[in-house]
Parts: structure tokens; C-alpha cells; sequence
């Protein structure tokens, strides 16, 4: 139960820093991976109870336990994969573009947006006359895909 409790809390730490942004979400994955652990560990267990059971000789209660144990991994492992799929498709991130514009000759260019842009911050110099582009905008772009 300790055990339960700790890969609980070791994978919502894990979660919680990919996606700092939506608590909500985190604390309702955290919730369905403590649900999985649980249902695994259960399968676990009457998997372990099965073999006991095995081994003094109840085989009919050996067959039962395995039973559980068998659907309790495999559900847990099936709903793992559907909670993978459905936080892969919403990781698929928006497209964020930057716009940047010459001070002198307003040469516009947009390019992917990357890690520390910031609206008025001085970028590359202009590929016309060689002057400090400006950052003038910074915007999510919406793919096909979301
Ligand atoms: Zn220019």
C-alpha cells in the first residue's frame, strides 16, 4: 500500500513538470495512474495468490485468482495506453511563430518560435541592409492537426 502510494506520487511529480500550465489536468491524471497502480498491483497480487493457491494444491482457486490477476494487468495496461494516446494527441503543441521586423527597411520575416523570444527583443540582423531585427509579434498558429 506504501508502495501504491509512493509510484503515485512519483509519477504526478513526473507529470507535473511537463505540464506545469494545467493543474487541473495533472491532479486528474494523477488520480488515473493511482487507479491503474492500484488495479495493477491488485492483478499482481492475486497472480501471486494464484501461484500460492497453485502450489498447496487448489487448483481450481488458482484458476480463479489467475483470472483476476490476468484481467487486472491487462486492464491496467490497456488503460495506460488510452491515457498515452490521449495525452499524446494533446501534447501536440500549436504552432508559435514569431514575427520579426527590420527597424530600418520593415523587412518582415516569421520564423518558428524559439526559446526566449520576447515581443520588442533585438534578434538576427536583416539579411536586405544588415540591421538589428525587432521581435513585433508572437502568436500560436493553428495547425490541421488541432
Ligand atoms: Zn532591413
Amino acid at each position: 500500500m506504501l508502495y501504491l502510494l509512493e509510484l503515485g506520487i512519483q509519477l504526478g511529480s513526473g507529470s507535473n513538470q511537463k505540464t506545469e500550465r494545467s493543474k487541473s489536468i495533472v491532479s486528474s491524471i494523477l488520480v488515473y495512474y493511482i487507479f491503474l497502480a492500484g488495479m495493477f498491483i491488485i492483478g499482481i497480487y492475486f497472480l501471486y495468490d494464484a501461484l500460492q493457491a497453485y502450489n498447496t494444491g487448489d487448483v481450481e482457486g488458482a484458476g480463479f485468482s489467475a483470472i483476476l490477476g490476468i484481467i487486472g494487468i491487462g486492464m491496467s495496461i490497456y488503460m495506460l495506453t488510452m491515457l498515452r494516446k490521449r495525452v499524446s494527441t494533446k501534447k501536440i503543441p500549436k504552432k508559435v511563430v514569431t514575427t520579426i521586423e527590420c527597424t530600418k527597411c520593415s523587412l518582415k520575416k516569421i520564423r518558428t518560435f524559439t526559446k526566449g523570444d520576447y515581443v520588442l527583443k533585438d534578434t538576427e540582423n536583416c539579411t536586405k541592409c544588415d540591421q538589428p531585427m525587432l521581435i513585433t509579434a508572437i502568436y500560436t498558429e493553428k495547425t490541421d492537426k488541432s
